[in-house]
């Protein structure tokens, strides 16, 4: 298997666990709703651009519970944490995820 061919089972690997996790449905809940739409992408909640690459490294971006499966780019918007304006979630939500990440090891 070439590093590409692996790479896009990892991700469809990956996005029927979400899949699977979901339900098939937007995982994305408002004011206590969760919407009703079906899952159509995988959102990551700490971002996988560049800079979050190197901060953080691939095996945590592309872990489990920094994926939201949503309806769309509306949703999207909603998951996705920004380093920048919101360092103190995004440092939570790595930190349970590096502590999650060592549990499964
Ligand atoms: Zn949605």
């Amino acid at each position: 298997m070439s590093r590409s061919e692996r790479r896009s089972f990892e991700i469809e690997e990956t996005w029927l666990d979400v899949m699977s996790r979901s339900g098939g449905r937007c995982e994305v809940v408002v004011d206590g709703i969760r919407c009703s739409e079906p899952m159509r992408e995988l959102a990551h909640i700490a971002p996988q651009d560049e800079m979050h690459k190197q901060i953080f490294g691939e095996e945590l971006l592309h872990h489990l519970d920094n994926l939201v499966g949503t309806c769309g780019t509306y949703h999207n918007g909603l998951v996705e944490l920004d380093v920048k304006t919101q360092p103190m979630k995004v440092a939570e939500h790595i930190a349970r995820l590096r502590a999650k990440i060592e549990e499964e090891a």
